[in-house]
């Protein structure tokens, strides 16, 4: 998400797939038509001069159809060429077609898929038959000139199986981005999946050390915005900036959201693309307030936190959705967030110190003489590709 600006389309909340620990599907969710697209066009057309991403997200948005792709894309590219609009997609790839891989890669959309680990590991927690659907789909995205990259979600019972998921990623050349299992507020047992925060916390730490065992030949995401985000001491990624105001997500009635995760839920509606609000009634809506809100309990909450300038109290869907739209706590995460944070300052701050002065003159001499690569390495790499 490297634009200023970030609109997320829903165009279904359906979803063929039943994951054990989904949040986001809604059985019989219409599915949203080109008008509202047109809407969204008029509505971004004056709304702000950023850059815009736009990313189609579900449920699962390729149930929208071929011929919703073949128009959506070129409406909201030329309709808001002055915004250079971007796009990406995030989809279980069950539906892919050809038609609709072409229609995405003549637009550059780069997919994001999920899976999670090898097949046994995946199915057991996504459903029989997942793993064979999305690389079905996954051969006719690439064959067909998309570029994909995994999602993998670590559940309380497939962390137990981490060192055979990262085998399996390293194995197949996948990049490897990591998504922790969120309570579902739609199931009767909403922790059953869920990764506890102190888990998480020793997952990242240990991805911290496969990253830097396999420094070259594979790659894992939040690893790099981690250690860019204590590099830059700034946020790249949505879960570690102030997202409100510069995300929305737009669902399939046209309904504006703060974030895909609300998306479906009546209380956290700012307005309608077809009324084409202002930011100013946007942030004036209840869910603007909350959001607000939830911004001046991080500075009072995480003032003293050293890492409060690119953490932000982490995901506001994370610290209010669980408790009913109250702001009781920051991101219920932070416990990984501080142990990984803290992780990757002390091996910076030790590698710093144990260069011999010579090589400290720059950030680059600094790692280059080292055996083994450090977190100074990683900081490089990520910031240089980004
Ligand atoms: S609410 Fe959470 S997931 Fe949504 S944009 Fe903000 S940080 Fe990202
Ligand atoms: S690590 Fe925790 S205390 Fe620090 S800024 Fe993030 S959420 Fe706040």
């Amino acid at each position: 998400m490297k634009n200023a600006f970030h609109i997320m389309l829903i165009p279904t909340l359906g979803c063929p797939s039943k994951c054990s620990y989904c949040w986001s599907s809604e059985e019989g969710s219409p599915v949203m038509s080109i008008e509202t697209v047109q809407e969204v066009v008029s509505w971004l057309k004056n709304l702000n001069e950023d850059r815009v991403t736009f990313t189609f997200h579900g449920g699962e948005p390729l149930l929208a159809g071929a011929d919703f792709y073949r128009n959506a894309l070129p409406l909201l590219s030329n309709g808001l060429k002055h915004l250079k609009p971007e796009f990406a997609m995030q989809t279980n790839l069950w539906k892919m077609t050809p038609e609709i891989a072409r229609a995405l890669a003549e637009y550059h959309v780069p997919i994001g898929s999920s899976i999670d680990g090898p097949e046994d590991i995946n199915d057991s927690q996504r459903g029989d038959g997942y793993f064979r659907k999305t690389m079905d789909g996954y051969r006719i995205a690439t064959e067909n000139g998309l570029t994909v990259r995994f999602i993998c979600t670590f559940t309380c019972e497939s962390v137990k199986s981490r060192e055979e998921i990262v085998d399996f990623f390293h194995k197949n050349g996948f990049v490897l981005k990591l998504h922790p299992a969120l309570p579902s507020l739609r199931s009767e047992n909403p922790k059953q999946w869920a990764l506890d925060p102190e888990t998480y916390g020793d997952l990242l730490v240990f991805l911290l050390d496969k990253s830097l065992e396999h420094f070259g030949d594979m790659e894992i995401m939040n690893i790099n915005d981690l250690c860019r985000c204590v590099f830059t001491r700034h946020g790249s990624v949505c879960t570690y900036v102030d997202c409100m105001g510069s995300t929305f997500a737009i669902g399939p009635d046209g309904s504006i959201y703060p974030c895909y995760r609300f998306v479906g839920m009546p209380e956290y509606v700012m307005g309608n693309v077809r009324d084409h609000p202002t930011p100013e009634e946007l942030a004036q809506s209840g869910p603007g307030k909350l959001m607000a809100r939830y911004k001046e309990y991080v500075d009072r909450e995480c003032g003293k936190c050293s890492h409060i300038r690119y953490c932000r109290g982490g995901c506001p869907y994370n610290a209010i959705a669980p408790t009913g739209g109250e702001i009781k706590g920051v991101d219920p995460h932070c416990i990984a967030y501080k142990r990984i944070f803290d992780e990757i300052s002390e091996r910076l701050d030790r590698e710093m110190f144990e260069s011999p002065p010579m090589e400290m003159t720059g950030f680059q001499q600094g790692h280059g003489k080292r055996k083994k690569p450090g977190v100074m390495a990683l900081m490089h790499r990520s910031v240089s590709d980004y």
